[in-house]
């Protein structure tokens, strides 16, 4: 299978709560690789930018003051198949229905407050690799 890349951001929510190395570990254990991160406190505009695809769905607002109520760590993964991978160990966007062992399941909070986001495509994790990465930043 392909070695491909991914991209993560560990939550407002995991930060506040010092899950950082609890959720890296997690991506580690799952095959995962980080060749990329660094802690951040995402602008209004820049939150708003990258979920723009969400802008229509009611909860995009709280879903910005959510993701700016506190740093995140942006990253990037690398593995097989990495997105899918990814989404594995992720689990469902509301942990109240994550399989047992997901990062959703075992550390999430709530459907909004729910700890890690990833890409979901090839496609797209290019596109948000690129909104938080230069080239130079990922080190394989
Ligand atoms: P995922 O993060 O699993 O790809 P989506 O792309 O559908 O999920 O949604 C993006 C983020 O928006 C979710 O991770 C979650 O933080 C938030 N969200 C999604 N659905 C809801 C909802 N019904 N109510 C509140 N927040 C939500
Ligand atoms: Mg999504």
């Amino acid at each position: 299978m392909e070695v491909t890349r991914t991209f993560s951001i560990i939550k407002p929510d995991a930060t506040r709560r010092n899950l950082t190395g609890a959720v890296t570990r997690m991506l580690e254990e799952a095959g995962l690789r980080v060749v990329a991160s660094k802690r951040i406190h995402m602008s209004q505009d820049q939150a708003e930018g990258f979920y723009a695809v969400h802008r229509e769905r009611p909860f995009f607002n709280d879903l910005v003051s959510f993701m700016i109520s506190g740093p995140v760590v942006v990253q990037v993964l690398e593995g097989e198949d990495a997105v899918k991978r990814n989404r594995d160990i992720m689990g469902a966007t509301n942990p109240d229905n994550a399989e047992p062992g997901t990062i959703r399941k075992e550390l999430a909070e709530s459907i909004e407050a729910n700890s890690v986001h990833g890409s979901d495509s090839d496609e797209n994790a290019a596109t948000e690799i690129a909104y938080f990465f230069k080239e130079e930043e990922i080190v394989g």
